[in-house]
């Protein structure tokens, strides 16, 4: 594969967290930013993004030590995205006490590679910056097209979102999300209802419960990595996804069983991402350790 073979596209933020165990003020995150992280264990992608000048330079050389190109990351004159989330005992759900749109408001994403990518990551951000990336792309030549949302989305730019949803390959969504996006209370009617609107894999992610992948006909429920602890949820979400991306972009194949591995091992990366606040846990995590969990993984999910 060529370079620049996985973009992402998304968010790149200075996040104010609290959870039940912590405050933080300043925590590097985005769906951009989690994603790409959690990607480059399998294949280094380029994101696609913008920042203010305020965004610290301790923050850029962590993507870079991991080859994660950010060429494409435009630095505007003003603040960075911030994003300030609260969690109560159920973290599951996160609270936005405030969304902070800064210099988010200027991005109209340039692809201007050499190559146009093979797969494609939209991640959350708004629709209208994920339709105008698609926009620029050949379609012929992007074998792979994800996307990402979230409630703050679906609720303001739904008419957006049914576009976007035309355009891909999958749609990746927590359970909540899905519902609210299909008026559907059952999972399983809200996964083929996204499907009838255009993307042929639908994954569901249920948080602490797990996950759902419907594949056209095919079908996988996989339980979430037991952990006695979760530290901060912030990021999970990101992570699974572009654990999903980096896989498939590194396997450059995207059949049932190749995404029901590609499920276990989003799964099992996410699952190090919420053990401390922000991207602490990843900066260390390495991928014999996830290997490693994911054989354990492998031996809870046997029924003998
Ligand atoms: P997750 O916990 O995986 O759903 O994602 C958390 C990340 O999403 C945080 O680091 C936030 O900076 C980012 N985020 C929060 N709100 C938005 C939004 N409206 N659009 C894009 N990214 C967001």
């Amino acid at each position: 594969m060529g370079k620049n073979s996985l973009v992402i596209v998304g968010t790149m933020a200075i996040d104010a967290l609290e959870t039940p165990f912590g405050k933080e003020d300043s925590v590097f995150g985005g769906s951009a930013s989690y994603a790409a992280y959690a990607a480059s264990f399998f294949y280094p992608p380029s994101i696609v993004s913008i920042v203010g000048e305020d965004f610290p330079n301790e923050y850029r050389s962590l993507l870079e030590k991991r080859q994660i190109d950010l060429s494409h990351v435009e630095v505007h004159a003003g603040h960075t995205f911030r994003w300030r989330g609260r969690y109560g005992a159920d973290l599951n759900v996160a609270e936005t006490l405030e969304t902070q749109i800064n210099v988010l408001g200027d991005l109209h994403p340039r692809w201007n590679g050499k190559q146009t990518p093979e797969y494609l990551f939209l991640a959350n951000v708004d629709p209208k910056v994920q339709l105008e990336l698609l926009d620029q792309l050949e379609r012929p030549r992007i074998k792979f097209v994800a996307a990402d949302t979230m409630n703050f989305w679906i609720q303001s730019s739904r008419a957006l979102l049914s576009k976007v949803l035309a355009r891909i390959d999958m749609l990746v969504v927590n359970d909540g999300e899905a519902r609210l996006l299909t008026r559907e209370s059952s999972l399983i009617r809200a996964a083929r209802k996204i499907q009838g609107e255009g993307p042929n894999i639908v994954v569901i992610k249920k948080g602490e419960h797990g996950v759902m992948l419907f594949h056209g006909e095919r079908f996988l429920v996989l339980p979430a990595y037991p952990l006695e602890e979760v530290f901060d949820p912030t990021g999970a979400g990101d992570t699974f996804g572009g654990t999903l991306l980096g896989y498939l972009a590194r396997e450059d194949k995207t059949d049932f069983d190749t995404f029901c591995r590609a499920v276990a091992y989003g799964t099992v990366v996410a699952s190090f991402t919420v053990e401390k606040f922000g991207l602490d846990r990843l900066k260390s995590l390495t991928l014999s350790e996830i290997n490693e969990r994911l054989n354990q993984f492998r031996q809870i999910c046997k029924i003998p």
